[in-house]
């Protein structure tokens, strides 16, 4: 389920400046594959798109055949599930903040999810900065620890599709490798869109697709496209 395909997909927020010039690949069912290229590539705009964050100009995007611009925005919302960069936590609990996707979990389902996520213990605090507007210290919570919480919604909602957009890019050396081994048990038969500037961090990934100044300059596995270099 939740097969993508992008079909000459153009876009531009400007009309002076295209951003993607006919971008076709598809992340066939429950396969991974990283979005690669420097910054400003046109990356995070290119996730966005296939939830309609904005409608694109030319092309068709569509999830198991189905155009996204027939699909409602909830239903692409409950669908795809997204660990950004850095997560905001709401102003309420660890369990409130996991329980963003699916608001009708049970308190069993948040604490289980929460385990799996290694955030069980601590899900009745308030992240730091909240509680502290009311006189107490709240739960200082570390880059990784933020992205436990985004890990564990995720597997809550269990959404067919899954967005990583440079889910790892804010963490040390140390913390990033911990976190890529909650990914990885995350996004396993999900259909799996990675957003990462560094090749060095989608190694398991079924393709790479190198985007650059709008067009996909090469492709493959990671072993192949480090051969060309
Ligand atoms: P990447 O994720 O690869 O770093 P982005 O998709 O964020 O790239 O951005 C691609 C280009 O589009 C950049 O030049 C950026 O400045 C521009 N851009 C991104 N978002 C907007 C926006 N909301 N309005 C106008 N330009 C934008
Ligand atoms: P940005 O990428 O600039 O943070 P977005 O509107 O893409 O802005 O996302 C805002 C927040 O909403 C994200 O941090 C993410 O946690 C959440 N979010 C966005 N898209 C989805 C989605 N499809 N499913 C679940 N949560 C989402």
């Amino acid at each position: 389920d939740g097969a993508i395909r992008f079909e000459d997909v153009r876009f531009s927020y400007d009309e002076a400046r295209p951003i993607l010039k006919g971008i076709s690949f598809e992340v066939p069912a429950g396969k991974t594959v990283a979005i690669v290229g420097p910054s400003g590539a046109g990356k995070s705009t290119l996730s966005r798109l296939l939830y309609r964050f904005y409608d694109i100009q030319e092309g068709r995007i569509s999830i198991d055949g189905q155009d996204v611009r027939d699909v409602t925005q909830k239903s692409l919302r409950a669908a795809i599930g997204m660990v950004p960069q850095d997560t905001v936590l709401f102003n309420d609990t660890i369990a409130y903040n996991v329980r963003y996707g699916r608001v009708e979990a049970s308190e069993a389902e948040i604490q289980q999810a929460a385990d799996l996520a290694q955030i069980g213990p601590f899900i009745r605090e308030l992240p730091d900065g909240f509680k502290s507007m009311v006189g107490e210290r709240g739960l200082k919570l570390s880059g990784g620890e933020k992205q436990r919480v985004a890990i564990a919604r995720t597997i809550l909602k269990a959404p067919p599709i899954l967005i990583l957009d440079e889910a790892t890019s804010a963490l040390d050396t140390a913390t990033e490798q911990e976190i890529q081994a909650s990914l990885d048990f995350v996004s396993k038969g999900r259909t799996t869109l990675v957003i990462a500037h560094r090749l060095s961090t989608v190694v398991s990934a079924d393709e790479i697709i190198v985007l650059k100044d709008g067009v996909i300059a090469e492709r493959g596995r990671h072993a192949d496209l480090l051969e060309q270099k």
